[in-house]
């Protein structure tokens, strides 16, 4: 998928470079996690139970868009049980063997973390149903006539599972999560806390009223707040004294083309075009994709669920419409 917007959700390349400030920048408990408070305090709530039956805890289901805290939020939880955490993915696991090594190698009261859990093949589902069931493999060992089915017991270890979409799990999956809850879109504060807090493990100085102005353009979004808040920073220690202040940061996002809603041009040509092709008509997201070139998938995403959010596209049983809010921001 090639995408190199500034305000897009996924992880860019030239974020992967940044890995050590990642690292950093990433909340490691519940007190350094900003937001999400219900969540939090359901989750709390599990692991304070888990750990008085000295068990592991339930299996968790993470969903909503990119970029909103679900892999630190997963991290996090391992942090507060005292556990050991493993990541995995549901793309990078291709046959049931590949699931069975994973599952093999965890010890007792490990979570594993699988993102992009709906992306899982249908074989390697079917193994998982039974580890999360009852902490047993069956396995086939041999072929044809010989073929035996070997049941081994496995650790008692807590999945993780991370999707943008619940609709795509398989029920029987989904029904093996005691846990399921949602991640909302973060306030505005909540974005300028984040914001703020990342700039001190930077080293950086910002002004709260810089903090204020990107937290409105951060598509209530923490991956694109850091983002945004990287881009200033360098452009405060290129053209002034390296703090960022309200000039540094209008200038910085001028030339990054994020208005004050946080949509980039790509975001004005996407619903321009909708507009100019089908006026008031709902279109479907096919249709989206083959305006813009992008992949359906990667509007439904990525893209979408903030313009849902501030209202400025709605679905409907025939297709996406463009509402009149974001018609009035696109002529202001
Ligand atoms: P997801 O897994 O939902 O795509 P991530 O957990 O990778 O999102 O979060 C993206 C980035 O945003 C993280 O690297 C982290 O630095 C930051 N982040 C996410 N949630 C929070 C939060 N609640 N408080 C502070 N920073 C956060």
């Amino acid at each position: 998928m090639a995408i190199d917007r500034i305000v897009d959700t996924s992880v860019h390349d030239d974020d992967s470079d940044e890995q050590i400030i990642e690292v950093t920048l990433r909340p490691q408990n519940f007190d350094e996690y900003i937001g999400q408070e219900r969540l939090k305090k359901n989750l709390r709530l599990a692991i304070d139970a888990a750990k008085k039956r000295d068990e592991p805890m339930d299996h968790v289901l993470l969903y909503g868009p990119p970029g909103l805290g679900k892999t630190t939020m997963a991290n996090v939880i391992a942090n507060e049980m005292g556990a050991g955490f493993r990541i995995t993915s549901g793309p990078a696991i291709e046959k049931a063997g590949d699931l069975a090594s994973i599952l093999t190698n965890l010890q007792d009261g490990d979570i594993l973390f699988i993102d992009e859990i709906h992306r899982l093949g249908r074989a390697v589902e079917e193994v998982l149903y039974s580890a999360m069931e009852d902490f047993k493999l069956d396995i086939v060992i041999g072929k044809g006539p010989a073929a035996r089915s070997i049941r081994l017991d496995l650790p008692k270890f807590t999945v993780i599972g991370a999707t943008t979409r619940t609709g795509s799990l398989a029920a029987p999956l989904r029904d093996r999560f005691g846990h399921l809850h949602r991640l909302e879109f973060y306030t505005p504060d909540e974005i300028a806390a984040i914001i703020t807090r990342a700039s001190a493990i930077l080293e950086s100085e910002i002004k709260p009223e810089s903090a204020a102005l990107l937290s409105t353009r951060a598509r209530l979004t923490p991956r694109i707040a850091n983002r945004l808040l990287k881009r200033v920073r360098d452009y405060a220690d290129v053209n002034g004294d390296g703090i960022i202040d309200t000039v540094m940061t209008t200038e910085a996002l001028a030339l990054m083309e994020v208005d004050e809603l946080g949509l980039d041009p790509a975001d004005r040509r996407m619903l321009t075009s909708i507009i100019e092709t089908y006026g008031d008509r709902p279109v479907g997201l096919n249709t989206i994709a083959a305006l813009t070139g992008d992949e359906a998938t990667t509007i439904e995403d990525f893209y979408e669920p903030y313009l849902m959010q501030i209202g400025f596209i709605e679905r409907t049983p025939r297709g996406r419409a463009v509402t009149q809010k974001a018609k009035r921001h696109l002529e202001s």
